[in-house]
């Protein structure tokens, strides 16, 4: 960790990681600012992002006792907090405009937001809940690569890495939905990292299995053999501190035992 801080591997960059407020997002920015990235924190709670800024913060001063210099300290522990619901496009636009003009840089986009729909068989579904779950897991991504990819393609260079699930690889009885909209975004990202890998962009998905975080209820699963989000944090890392001639675009990611 005091090796990190000292010489920050993500230093000068910009990462912004939608679904910062809690459960994996947070872990994901935690872990960039570690590495010393400006994460810009997403969500639609203010008081959740404000929660994962001040980890931020923690996590630096943490650390600030390993090194001396505050300064390079301070910068690799940086944040902004952003409300920005990834279902409404003028959002996600002022979400990038807010990137253009403070930073005129955007290295990392984690499209992490999502929520879940579990439960009952798809022909009890209502159709607003399927509405909810494909505007937030599929077309939210869409909004939010539409919105900040052009900055990337103007330097010529950038990570988005996507959040999906295993549930987007395998079928999910009582989940149908949820699956399709990962299964769906499994394929959009497929056929954007083509797009974009011209323009030097990796754009790359990660489905976790199960993760111990306050997404669903895992009912008799034993949650210190679950995935925690850290782990998916640890992924992120690898993929945004991969060689330039590199390119890791799907990384499936088990628990060791089954829990
Ligand atoms: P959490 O429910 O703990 O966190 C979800 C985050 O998404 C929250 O910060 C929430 O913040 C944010 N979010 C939800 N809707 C929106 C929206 N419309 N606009 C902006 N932000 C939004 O879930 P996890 O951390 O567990 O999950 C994160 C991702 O990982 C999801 O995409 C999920 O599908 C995926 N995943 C989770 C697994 C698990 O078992 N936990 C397994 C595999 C994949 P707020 O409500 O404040 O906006």
């Amino acid at each position: 960790m005091a090796e990190t801080v000292s010489n920050p591997y993500l230093a000068g960059q910009v990462a912004v990681i939608t679904g910062a407020g809690r459960g994996i997002g947070q872990a994901i920015a935690v872990k960039l600012a570690e590495l010393g990235a400006h994460t810009v924190l997403c969500g639609r709670s203010l008081p959740a992002l404000e929660e994962t800024s001040a980890a931020i913060q923690n996590s630096g001063s943490a650390t600030s006792g390993k090194n001396s210099d505050k300064s390079l300290i301070k910068s690799s522990t940086n944040s902004s907090v952003i409300e920005c619901d990834v279902t409404d496009l003028d959002s996600v636009a002022a979400l990038a405009r807010h990137v253009e003009s403070s930073f005129h840089r955007l290295d990392i986009l984690v499209n992490n937001a999502g929520i879940g729909e579990m439960g009952g068989p798809l022909h009890q579904l209502a159709p607003e809940n399927w509405e909810r779950v494909m505007n937030t897991n599929l077309r939210g991504v869409y909004y939010c690569i539409r919105s900040l990819a052009p900055l990337m393609i103007k330097a010529r260079s950038g990570h988005i890495i996507n959040i999906s699930s295993l549930a987007g690889k395998n079928a999910l009885p009582n989940g149908a939905a949820y699956a399709a909209s990962k299964w769906g975004l499994n394929g959009l990202t497929y056929s954007v990292a083509e797009e974009l890998r011209p323009h030097n962009i990796r754009v790359a998905v990660i489905c976790p299995g199960s993760t111990h975080t306050e997404f669903s209820q895992h009912p008799g699963m034993n949650t210190e053999k679950m995935l925690q989000a850290t782990d998916i944090a640890h992924v992120v890392a690898m993929l945004v501190t991969q060689a330039p001639q590199s390119f890791a675009s799907e990384i499936l990611l088990r628990p060791t035992q089954k829990p």
